[in-house]
């Protein structure tokens, strides 16, 4: 049977040592603020945007937050965004995604001062990550690295398989895993002979959005394996991209759906609003 990766628990450690860390900057005066912003009323964002203005409140960092109608224009939206910029007072801008259907997701992403991209999206951020430059780092793949670190796996010289290849997930992590000194392979949906590359991986990460696709066939006895997938079932229950119940019998570790990677995310995004005082700065 395999470990359990205890996504909920790293990342409650994270967001406890973030607290000393906001609370020791207000001793100095330094006060964080985040501006978050949701353009129309989509459910799942609602959800997203109030985890993350509440984990705000646990660390200490002020969230302002913008609640903008379906129908706001991408000039108006690039305004705030423009007036956020020039804001001392906001560290953090974060337009909560997808925008409407009207409005052009790059020009957002691109129009966010760098220095306050918490979500790591900006073309800047990641051309950093990509020439081992300091700058942010999509969150759910920074994540993913401290659940490695911080459950004593070592990443150092192992195979690692990334399936997907998505700008905020996929390929972030390769690079990170590259980072770390892995020996990393990416697959995506015109991968040949995809279980004879994911059968290779010591470290195997799922973010191919489809659910339960990666069952026990695709795995190598005694693999770590990832899981980023989030979806509801039939019976509303959340699931991943792996098949857990068939994985855990042979992996090493891996981690559960919910309570694995999904929490991470949000704690790594409070990490970068805490590193926005040292990337402002540097
Ligand atoms: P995308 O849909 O953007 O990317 C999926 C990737 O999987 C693509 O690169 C695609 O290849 C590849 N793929 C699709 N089908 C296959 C296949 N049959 N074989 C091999 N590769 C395949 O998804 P995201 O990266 O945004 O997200 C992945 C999953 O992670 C989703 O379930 C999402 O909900 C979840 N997620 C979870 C987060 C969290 O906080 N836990 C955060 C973000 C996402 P191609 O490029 O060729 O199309």
């Amino acid at each position: 049977m395999a470990e359990l990766i205890d996504g909920k628990r790293i990342s409650k450690e994270i967001k406890d040592e973030l607290k000393e860390k906001v609370a020791a900057y207000k001793a100095q005066g330094i006060e964080i603020a985040l501006a978050v912003i949701q353009v129309g009323q989509d459910p799942a964002s609602t959800v997203y945007v109030g985890n993350k203005k509440k984990a705000c409140e646990y660390i200490g960092i002020k969230s302002v937050a913008y609640e903008l109608p379906e129908e706001t224009t991408e000039e108006e939206l690039l305004e705030i965004i423009d007036q956020l910029n020039k804001d001392d007072s906001i560290y953090g801008i974060l337009v909560q995604l997808p925008v409407p259907k009207h409005i052009n997701e790059d020009h957002i992403i691109q129009a966010i001062d760098p220095k306050k991209d918490v979500d790591g999206f900006h073309p800047q951020s990641v051309g950093a990550l990509s020439i081992g430059q300091p700058g942010f780092v999509s969150c759910t793949p920074a994540g993913i690295i401290q659940l490695l670190k911080r459950s004593g796996i070592s990443i150092e010289g192992k195979e690692c398989v990334v399936i997907g290849r998505s700008n905020i997930v996929g390929k972030p992590m390769s690079l990170l895993l590259l980072r770390e000194n892995g020996t990393v392979t990416i697959c995506h949906s015109r991968t040949k002979n995809l279980k004879e590359v994911t059968k290779r991986a010591d470290i195997l990460v799922a973010a191919v959005g489809k659910p339960k696709m990666i069952d026990a066939s695709y795995v190598k006895e005694g693999a770590v394996v990832i899981d980023v997938g989030i979806h509801r079932n039939a019976e509303n229950k959340l699931c991943g991209d792996v098949d857990f119940d068939s994985v855990e019998k042979i992996a090493s570790a891996i981690t559960p759906v919910p309570g694995g990677v999904g929490p991470m995310t949000i704690a790594m995004l409070m990490n970068n609003c805490v590193e926005a005082v040292e990337i402002r700065n540097a």
